[in-house]
């Protein structure tokens, strides 16, 4: 168990690092281990409520804020962050089961983002105004919403709390964060980091298990946006029980990318990138490179060259990268041991061959090993639903015609890619393929100039870029009678 001046065992409620109002705690699971890591605060019904009410109040006179006093909050919270980036990479490593140097790369993202929310913060613009209706002016007035919840998975949970924390704030919003019950560790952290930052009420955290705080966070009629990432059913459920008070909502949910793999395609390329894309974060990645689909006359090239790739993953706890005898692990544990069983029903149901991989690895920790599926049919489980583990299913499309048609054929619509030399198929791909993000010759990289959202029940609404912006405010018009 981590000691407690390693992490913050406090929400952040009215400017106040402060206990559960029931001085309940949970365990937090270190799933590289299946041991209690931490102990945070059980949030209940008094906590979201004082922490609305101390938003709501709040949010009078930072909605009153210049977009440059915010900007200058948001740096200074990026800077923070930056100088603790060592000890929170450690902290997501453990609480997530990433390796550490996997968890270091994400924290620069996290930093870029509050930067560029920051900096995005000072550039919206509107129409212009002007006389549209003789002997009246009109313009826009871009406002806040008012307050915030922002609820994040647990896959990347630093790296999506910044996605909603930046837009909201940056926007003049007050902001309350939910990370998820199974890894609220580095939200904690950010929240001790903030507390000095932000004036009392405008950004609090609350952890605490969906069934306690969830829908009272949702349901409360002063929230004005709900902003999940999460599963589907999750983003269903949310967006019946904010309807009931008319509350936007803001939905990243689910995928099943497809990865085309045309006969053209540069072999060793699209091998290096399905296994860093695949398997990334243990496939636990809503973006995952999950679903091959090669056409026929590189199909079995492709098989014969992924196989040993993926069976060269070297799987390990999170933590052996500091340890010179163990090397470098490239992939951690599952978040938890249903997880892993919820994956490892679908690989047993599965009419597709497991060519590698398809076993839990023996231990207390939640591991799996990497594991490629050759030629499911389209209907099977590994092909439409979402597993979120470390599964790659290859399957052989007659032609180009019959890639499009399988890639599309799924509920979800977040992400895809393509990899060929042909520009007209890539162009065509770009057109034709039913998601929010087509790479072309790769398959993952984000940034944060550009969107990042789903299509179809994939959800709606976009993170990052000066889209999420928007989707965190809200327009007003003003006329005024000239003449
Ligand atoms: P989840 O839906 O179980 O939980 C997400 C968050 O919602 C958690 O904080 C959880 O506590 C909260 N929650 C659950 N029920 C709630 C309720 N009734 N009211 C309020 N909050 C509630 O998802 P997860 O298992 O944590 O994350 C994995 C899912 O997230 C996958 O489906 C993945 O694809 C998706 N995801 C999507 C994106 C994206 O950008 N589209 C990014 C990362 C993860």
């Amino acid at each position: 168990m981590l000691d407690t001046t390693d992490y913050s065992a406090k929400n952040l409620i009215n400017g106040g690092l402060v206990d559960a109002a029931s001085g309940e705690l949970l365990d937090v699971i270190e799933p590289a281990t299946g041991e209690v890591l931490a102990r945070v605060p059980a949030s209940g019904a008094d906590d979201v409520d004082a922490a609305v009410t101390a938003a709501e109040q709040a949010f009078r006179s930072f909605k009153r804020t210049t977009p440059g006093e915010r900007a200058e909050m948001l740096l200074t919270l990026a800077a923070r962050i930056e100088k603790h980036a060592e000890h929170l990479a450690y902290l997501e490593a453990r609480n997530v089961g990433k390796p550490i140097p996997v968890a270091r790369e994400e924290l620069p993202l996290v930093v870029d983002n509050l930067r560029f929310f920051a900096g995005a913060a000072r550039t919206m613009e509107g129409r212009a105004g002007g006389e549209y209706l003789r002997g009246y002016e009109s313009y826009v007035r871009r406002e806040p919403i008012g307050v915030v919840a922002g609820i994040a998975p647990w896959n990347y949970p630093l790296l999506m709390a910044t996605w909603k924390i930046g837009p909201a704030l940056a926007a003049g919003n007050c902001s309350i964060l939910k990370p998820s019950r199974q890894t609220p560790l580095t939200a904690l952290y950010v929240a001790k980091l903030a507390q000095d930052i932000f004036p009392a009420g405008v950004f609090s955290v609350i952890s605490g298990s969906a069934s306690d705080i969830g829908d009272q966070l949702v349901a409360d009629p002063r929230i004005g946006l709900v902003s999940l990432t999460g599963d589907t059913s999750t983003g269903r459920h949310i967006a019946r029980v904010a309807a009931d008070h008319v509350a936007q909502t803001h939905l990243e949910l689910g995928g099943k990318a497809p990865v085309i793999v045309l006969d053209d395609a540069d072999l060793d390329a699209a091998v290096a990138g399905i296994v860093a894309a695949g398997f990334a974060n243990s496939g636990q990645d809503c973006t995952a490179a999950c679903r091959v689909i090669a056409t026929q006359g590189i199909y079995d090239r492709l098989l014969e060259a992924l196989i040993p790739a993926v069976q060269a993953i070297k799987v390990g706890n999170p933590t052996d990268s500091d340890d010179p005898d163990k090397g470098d692990p490239e992939m951690g544990p599952l978040i938890s041991a249903t997880h892993r069983q919820s994956v490892l029903d679908v690989l047993a149901k599965t009419d597709g061959t497991i060519v590698a991989g398809g076993n839990a690895l023996p231990g207390d920790g939640y591991f799996l090993e990497p594991t490629v599926v050759a030629n499911p049919s389209q209907n099977d489980l590994i092909v439409q639903t979402e597993q979120f583990g470390p599964i790659v299913s290859v399957q052989c499309a007659a032609d180009i015609d019959q890639a499009f048609e399988w890639a599309n054929d799924v509920e979800f619509g977040l992400a895809s890619s393509i990899w060929t030399k042909d520009i007209t198929h890539s162009t065509r791909a770009a057109r034709d393929l039913d998601f929010g993000c087509v790479w072309v010759n790769d398959h993952m990289p984000i940034l944060s100039e550009m969107p990042h959202g789903g299509f179809k029940q994939s959800g709606y609404g976009k993170d990052m870029s000066i889209y999420a912006l928007e989707e965190y405010t809200r327009v007003k018009h003003v006329m005024t009678k000239t003449d």
